[in-house]
């Protein structure tokens, strides 16, 4: 067994749609980023990556490579997933908290879930989401972004 950690932050800006964990969340902002801005799916993937030791999502998926310029980041999530295939490493459970002040995510949450567990082609009951809000303190608070925790259990078969 092998535990990996994530974590990604990532700024509203205006003219975006807001999407985490690959839902489309009703939103005035969306997150800035060169790829999508899913930080949902961004601190799964280092977690995930971290577990299996092959580094972070920047190393793989760099933000100065034009493939990746607005990406849909479950491309990203299921490329993942075959590096860890490619390492005999298989999804135990993964658990993932977001921090967000708005909008409301508990209303989005089954349907990230599933999407996740699509993606990486495991069973809904292997990947738990949560939300809180940083009781309106901080970047968080003042409604400026988003961070994402994010903890992955493998099991290395290899
Ligand atoms: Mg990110």
């Amino acid at each position: 067994m092998r535990i990996g950690h994530g974590y990604d932050v990532h700024t509203f800006i205006e003219d975006r749609p807001l999407i985490l964990g690959g839902v489309i969340i009703p939103y005035d902002r969306g997150l800035a980023a060169h790829s999508d801005g899913d930080a949902v799916i961004h601190a799964l993937c280092d977690a995930l990556l971290g577990a299996a030791a092959l580094g972070d999502i920047g190393s793989h998926f760099p933000d100065s490579a034009k493939e990746f310029e607005n990406i849909d980041s479950r491309i990203l999530l299921r490329r993942t997933m075959e590096l860890l295939d490619g390492k005999s490493c298989r999804l135990v459970n993964a658990d993932i908290t977001i921090v967000a002040q708005a909008p409301k995510m508990k209303p989005h949450i089954a349907a990230m879930r599933a999407i996740l567990a699509e993606d990486m082609r495991v069973d809904t009951g292997m990947i738990n989401i949560k939300a809180t809000t940083s009781e309106g303190m901080g970047f968080i608070g003042r409604q400026e972004g988003v961070a994402v925790h994010a903890v992955a259990l493998i099991e290395d078969t290899g």
